[in-house]
């Protein structure tokens, strides 16, 4: 059996590939650039299609169509428009991976690994596993990137995680902030808890410094009509130098802009210093901050109890934010490996120890006698040791072999119980087959066994989000956890319910069951549908009264495919649904909508709390009614669009949910 060795980090901004070779990580570079990642841009230009850097380089392109930052889009029904026709943020994705695909050089390359922010919903991790497939992927495991991280620190410096402690996994890239917490114990890596902004990270840095350094520079010189044709070239080419303006700032104290634009009249010089850039840094420094912090406390946690914050993402590059971390954390400030490679690194380490399912496994021959066998499924050592025992008296043979080669034991004499130190390769999965064989050669007894060595396992994938089943009382809706956050997957539960109504068969009627994503003790407003299922009277053939049993069974797999399957005992009919919901639609009118309801259950707090004098609640909540009332502004703004309002909304409405009992 193979592993599947490739892993991919689909970044925001970056994305790149690399391949497990022999317990080590070779990145493969893009062969024009010959840069471990390329730009996560796509271009169409007349016939043509480009991708990365030269992509990249066409955004003041006026003849090109050129889409980035489209990852900010997975998941949802947003549409790219392309010459009278529509492309997805999935479609973007596809072409991208299928680039990094090309670079292997590998021909039916089946399998991969993609890594997606840990705080990506089931839509979200359910786009990017389609585009893996579009690209030609049969087999796409998701990893999520705080794992991606760690496992790269953890293998490329050989760190102790022999004893208990500690990790924190700070994030920002050019899109997105996470910030993760993770237990290690005895060899074993596992995220506790997270957070994320999908909103936060140098793409906003560069907007601001475009809107607040940049633009009144320029405006000073010429009026810009910022919704012009022109404008929104000049734009593109004005972003592109401030990325380049405020990478130079991570080594050196000033950098200059040179703009020149002969169709609006500009021609500008002017420099920008470090303390020129600190007054950008500090905001989104602090809101990463501040998830830190709300992460730590939800976890009855302080910084003295981290013992490390691994640095991952280019932005954290900028020194000013490697400063303020070790100043106000006081913890060690882990920067040993290049932020903008470690997560591709770290899928990479992943896909050295997961399977290939793309190819059939050999049927194992019969099982006639029973055997109790004993091992270490990981091991540091260069031999591990293999005891087994049949259950009942045996004569005959052992053999063990490594079906991924280099061993075979031959056949040994063996006598009811034996042991057998076998030799293990290096930080890889080592497969075994063990056998028992008769006197007459006949196998009685094979199983398969892996044995890891070197390479650090992750316990769990774990949920992101509480799973909720929808429930309708008597036209009160509220929310039933079937899974808690952070549980580990793959994960199965049997839930219990009854009909709240009586069903005729060939009726219209339904039972419905609504299955979302988010805190189960929030408002449904505040979660993401992400399976929906009805029991019609079209589904049966003899009446169900109400109070009639139903079971539901749910399965959450690995890769975050929702199975249901619904049973009604007493008519033995059964529903089964696969939920694999890659697109969150939004819809303007529902958010409208949620707003006015919260505006009005947060004015009526207020009264409350101002009634008994409690003005610091009263005031959390004025606060809080002010962002409620600037995300209508958000979803009807120029730069930003619904989409975005959308899931500031479901944040929103997580604290307002904490607040309000
Ligand atoms: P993502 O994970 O979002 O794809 P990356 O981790 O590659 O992103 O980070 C990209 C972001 O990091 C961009 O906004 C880029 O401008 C920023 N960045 C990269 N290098 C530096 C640097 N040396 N100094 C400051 N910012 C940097
Ligand atoms: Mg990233």
């Amino acid at each position: 059996m193979e592993n599947i060795n490739y892993g991919i980090d689909l970044g925001t901004t970056n994305s790149g590939i690399a391949r497990f070779v022999e317990g080590k990580i070779q990145i493969i570079k893009n062969p024009v650039g010959l840069k471990d990642t390329i730009p996560s841009v796509v271009a169409y230009k007349n016939e043509r299609i480009l991708i990365g850097e030269k992509a990249r380089e066409l955004l003041n392109n006026k003849k090109a169509n050129v889409y980035a930052g489209f990852k900010r889009y997975m998941g949802t029904d947003y549409e790219f428009q392309h010459n009278g026709t529509t492309l997805s943020a999935t479609d973007l994705s596809a072409t991208l991976l299928s680039e990094l695909k090309n670079y292997t050089q590998v021909d039916g390359l089946d399998a991969v690994v993609i890594t997606i922010p840990a705080a990506f919903n089931t839509m979200q991790s359910n786009a990017t596993k389609k585009a893996g497939e579009m690209a030609g992927f049969e087999q796409v495991v998701l990893l999520q990137e705080p794992i991606a991280a760690c496992l790269a620190y953890a293998n490329a410096n050989q760190l102790d995680i022999e004893s208990q402690k500690k990790w924190f996994v700070y994030d920002l890239g050019g899109g997105t902030f996470d910030c993760a917490l993770v237990k290690i114990d005895n060899r074993e890596l596992k995220v506790i808890d997270h957070k994320g902004n999908n909103y936060l990270g140098g793409i906003d840095l560069d907007q601001a410094i475009l809107k607040d350094f940049v633009l009144p520079k320029i405006q000073e010189q010429v009026k810009l009509d910022l919704t012009s044709k022109e404008y929104h070239t000049l734009k593109h080419a004005l972003l592109y130098q401030i990325e380049e303006v405020k990478k130079t700032l991570s080594i050196q104290n000033e950098a200059w802009f040179e703009i020149e634009d002969d169709d609006l009249n500009i021609s500008l010089d002017f420099k920008m210093t470090r303390a020129d850039l600190q007054k950008f840094v500090t905001p989104i420094y602090e809101e990463t901050e501040q998830l830190m912090l709300d992460l730590l406390q939800e976890n009855n946690l302080s910084f003295n109890e981290i013992e490390r914050i691994i640095l991952v993402g280019g932005t954290t590059y900028i020194p000013q934010i490697r400063a303020s971390l070790k100043a106000n954390t006081q913890c060690l400030i882990d920067t040993s490996m290049d932020p903008t490679t470690a997560i591709i690194q770290g899928a990479a380490y992943f896909a050295g120890t997961k399977p290939k399912t793309t190819e059939q496994d050999e049927e194992v021959p019969f099982e006639k006698i029973e055997v109790n066998l004993a091992y270490e499924p990981t091991s540091q050592d260069e031999e591990e040791l293999i005891a087994l025992k049949t259950q009942s008296s045996f004569k005959g043979y052992l053999r063990i072999t490594r079906t991924n080669g280099g061993y075979d034991s031959g056949l040994t004499k063996f006598k009811n119980e034996d042991q057998v130190l076998v030799p293990l390769i290096p930080r890889e999965r080592n497969l075994f087959n063990i056998s028992l064989l008769d006197k007459k050669q006949r196998i009685c007894f094979s199983k398969d066994i892996e044995i890891t060595q070197g390479l650090y396992l992750i316990s769990d994938q774990t949920l992101p989000a509480d799973i909720c089943l929808e429930l309708d009382d008597n036209g009160q809706t509220y929310l039933e956890a079937i899974f808690t956050k952070n549980s580990a997957l793959p994960i199965q539960k049997t839930v219990y319910k009854t009909f709240s109504k009586t069903v005729e068969p060939g009726s219209d009627d339904a039972i419905i069951i609504n299955i979302l994503e988010g805190s189960n003790a929030s408002l449904p407003a505040s979660n993401l549908c992400i399976g929906r299922i009805s029991i019609s009277g079209k589904d049966l053939n003899t009446h169900v009264i109400k109070g009639t049993d139903i079971e539901i069974q749910f399965l959450i797999s690995e890769s975050r495919d929702l199975n249901v399957e619904v049973h009604i005992p007493s008519i033995d009919l059964t529903l089964t649904e696969t939920f694999e919901p890659d697109k969150n639609i939004v819809d303007p009118q529902q958010i409208k909508l949620d707003i006015e309801k919260a505006t009005a259950k947060i004015n009526h707090e207020i009264a409350f709390f101002n009634q008994k004098e409690d003005y610091e609640s009263s005031l959390a909540l004025q606060k809080l009614l002010s962002e409620v009332s600037h995300l209508k502004k958000l979803g009807e703004g120029l730069e930003l669009n619904w989409h975005q309002a959308d899931e500031k909304k479901r944040s929103l409405f997580k604290v307002l949910d904490s607040k309000i009992k």
